[in-house]
């Protein structure tokens, strides 16, 4: 399997390659050369198979010659061997048609724990076969960051500096980046938003200075093998629920639209979906882009469901690029002007090919806080704020054919984020007894302005090059 750039101009890579770049030196996102589809009968086959199993085979296409089946197999149990619950992401019935698919039963409660376990063994596999050092630079709403430290901690061979908007993201989040002292960890809080954040990474990721020295890698959706890593439950939830005899539609909580494009590739690979629910919170801009294509970003209004306060979704420009025709010049020209002045219009094919699988919705703090006590109140589950603003997408949802059920993924744990669901519910969840001692833990990070050059400087001063 080949990877291109979706600007066009990028040489392509193969999945080993692909793993540890970050950015496509085109400025654009790596994707698929082709979608590697399954027949009906080879996706009814895959029913019932553990989820290590089904990851091996629902990923292997993407991974090509990079990994053996037998080799890909042995990652995948390692990776899903250190979730609490035997299902890995088990899915739960909330009313008739309304099911929730748990996907936080990792080691930092949130569903990055499900591509960062694995991209954490892919990054040591693959390292292991070269003399090459690995710096990770990262931007984070808090739930990426944690997670993806707990996934390179302490490995040889990788450095990892994870950006966070200071005083944005909750006490829990910061804890868990913070309180992971490995050497190899470094939390940089710098004063501004997220999107300052991730702005800053993607400039380093740019910067011929930065990736001359060092082999910088993402962590960030951008990289590819997050997005396959996640497709695989799409796979699991809808084959429990009838696929591929049953169409089954998704709801899920977007920030950087990365999650809801995994259950894209799902849909383009042949999983049967009818719909796919992009739910925003008050930060709207995919809402406004699917429903009116007016893609312009505003400021970042910060709300109780932090990773989701985003104006500019990176992954965004893979749907954009597929469904506009897979066009590199034109995409590059389209971001450019993007860039440039922060709106533009989605074009008639973009728009089209869009509306045959996305629906969209937004949700205030109103709505957020009425899904989360329905689901309690009536289904006596405790939800979080992001999959609460889904729900709220998923039961908004009143024109799907009759008979097909709606999952909402639930990216959270609703410990993480206590006080919002405490505030809504009254309930406050414990923190699972896998994360102990966070408030007793020391923590170490360190405090940068939101200019560029103070980070790149600290990075420089700290990350080994890429040749020893
Ligand atoms: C990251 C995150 C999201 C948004 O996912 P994207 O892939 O960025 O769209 C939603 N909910 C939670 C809890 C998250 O951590």
């Amino acid at each position: 399997m080949k990877y291109v750039s979706t600007r066009g101009s990028a040489p392509a890579l193969d999945f080993e390659e692909v793993t540890l770049a970050g950015l496509a030196s085109d400025g654009g996102l790596y994707v698929p050369e082709t979608w590697p589809s399954f027949s009906t009968d080879e996706i009814a086959r895959l029913a019932g198979l553990p989820y290590a199993e089904l990851a091996q085979k629902v990923m292997q296409p993407f991974v090509g010659d990079s990994l053996t089946p037998e080799r890909l197999l042995e990652l995948t149990r390692q990776a899903y061997g250190r979730f609490a619950h035997a299902g890995v992401t088990p899915l739960k019935q909330l009313d008739e048609r309304q099911w929730v698919l748990e996907l936080f039963h990792g080691p930092t409660l949130a569903f990055k724990d499900v591509a960062l376990q694995l991209l954490g063994l892919l990054f040591e596999e693959f390292l292991g076969r070269r003399d090459d050092h690995l710096t990770i630079v990262g931007a984070t709403s808090g739930d990426t960051g944690s997670a993806a430290i707990d996934a390179v901690a302490g490995r040889a061979k990788i450095d990892i500096f994870m950006l966070h908007p200071h005083g944005r993201v909750s006490d829990v989040q910061r804890r868990q980046m913070t309180t992971v002292l490995a050497p190899n960890v470094h939390n940089i809080a710098i004063d501004g938003s997220f999107d300052d954040a991730q702005a800053m990474v993607k400039r380093m990721f740019n910067d011929a200075a930065m990736t001359g020295t060092f082999g910088i890698a993402a962590v960030n959706s951008i990289n590819w093998a997050r997005l396959m890593a996640q497709v695989v439950y799409y796979f699991y939830a809808a084959l429990q629920l009838g696929a591929p005899q049953r169409k089954v539609a998704f709801s899920v909580p977007t920030g950087n639209f990365g999650d809801v494009f995994a259950g894209y590739v799902a849909a383009r690979m042949g999983l049967p979906i009818e719909r796919l629910i992009v739910a925003t919170n008050v930060n709207d801009i995919l809402h406004r882009a699917l429903s009116t294509g007016d893609y312009s970003a505003g400021t970042v209004t910060p709300t109780a469901a932090p990773s989701m306060d985003i104006q500019v979704s990176s992954n965004f420009e893979r749907l954009l690029f597929d469904a506009g025709g897979r066009d590199g010049a034109a995409m590059a020209e389209q971001m450019r002007r993007f860039e440039s002045s922060k709106a533009i219009q989605l074009t008639n094919a973009q728009r089209q090919s869009a509306a045959a699988l996305f629906t969209s919705a937004r949700a205030d703090a109103n709505d957020m806080a009425q899904a989360m006590r329905w689901a309690h109140e009536e289904c006596g589950e405790v939800l979080d704020p992001h999959t609460a603003i889904a729900l709220h997408a998923a039961r908004a949802a009143t024109d799907l054919t009759a008979d097909v059920p709606v999952v909402t993924l639930a990216t959270a744990h609703p410990a993480k984020f206590v006080d919002a669901v405490e505030r809504a519910t009254g309930v406050r969840p414990p923190l699972p007894s896998r994360v102990g001692d966070l408030f007793e833990r020391e923590e170490a990070c360190s405090r940068l302005p939101g200019n560029y050059d103070a980070v790149a400087a600290f990075v420089a001063e700290r990350a080994t090059p890429k040749h020893g």
